[in-house]
């Protein structure tokens, strides 16, 4: 990839920023985001700046394995990168993630409850349900370790007490992910509130999976498998509960 093609995806980086913080689906220096542009190059956000407020020059580089290829004095990769290149060994298809700590995705994650309720037709269609990884200390392997049963399976991911991760073949998807996950939890979170949401039936989700499979969604969802096969797949964390 050229100089003026990498300056316009960390530019896109800013922007993608930009919008996370001006939804408040991030506090001060939270979040990070990563692209990949090769199998040994990713571009990642640093550690420590708010990312509503980034130019190109702070975004760093590093390889597969976070040692740091580019970096301007004074930043230093995300102290959570271990997380994204986790998604990027597992997940081939993956060209970029996002990590926010969204309001009420954040709630979810924080009360333990995984978003499984079926609600609304783009919810299902985009996300499927979406689980809760385990918690981990930030910055350590804990949390790539904890998301790593999941990868298979979904795009988006709450991560427990802690916040938000989604990924997919570019960074406008992943995004676009974040912000339909976010949604997802605030709808479900406010008809809680007046009284628990009306559920769809199964055979209403398989219509949707249906769809989603005409329309030719790509990345992971539960959809992308078989009843039989939905069975074995791990819905929550702490809860043990027939899935839908
Ligand atoms: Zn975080």
């Amino acid at each position: 990839m050229d100089k003026l093609e990498e300056l316009e995806i960390k530019k896109q980086m800013c922007e993608i920023g930009r919008r996370i913080y001006n939804r408040g689906m991030v506090a001060a220096n939270d979040g990070n985001i990563s692209v990949k542009l090769s199998d040994h190059e990713i571009l990642c956000t640093p550690t420590g700046v708010s990312k509503g407020f980034m130019t190109p020059e702070y975004i760093c580089k590093v390889d597969e394995n976070g040692n740091v290829l580019e970096a301007n004095p004074g930043f230093k990769p995300s102290s959570e990168i271990k997380m994204h290149l986790r998604v990027y060994k597992k997940r081939k298809d993956v060209r970029s993630v996002v990590h926010a700590h969204p309001l009420y995705a954040t709630t979810f994650a924080i009360v333990g409850k995984p978003l499984f309720q079926p609600i609304m037709p783009e919810a299902v269609i985009s996300l499927g349900n979406v689980p809760i990884a385990k918690y981990g200390r930030p910055s350590t392997d804990e949390i790539p370790n904890a998301i790593e049963e999941y990868l298979d399976y979904y795009d988006a991911l709450l991560l427990e007490n802690h916040g938000a991760l989604t990924y997919s073949d570019s960074l406008n998807n992943a995004y676009m992910k974040l912000e339909s996950l976010e949604f997802y939890a605030q709808i479900l979170y406010q008809s809680i509130m007046l009284g628990g949401p009306q559920e769809f039936t199964n055979k209403q989700v398989e219509d949707l999976y249906d769809i989603r499979k005409k329309l030719g969604f790509n990345g992971k969802h539960p959809g992308n498998y078989s009843v039989e096969e939905r069975k074995k797949i791990k819905y929550y964390n702490n809860v043990d509960k027939e899935i839908k």
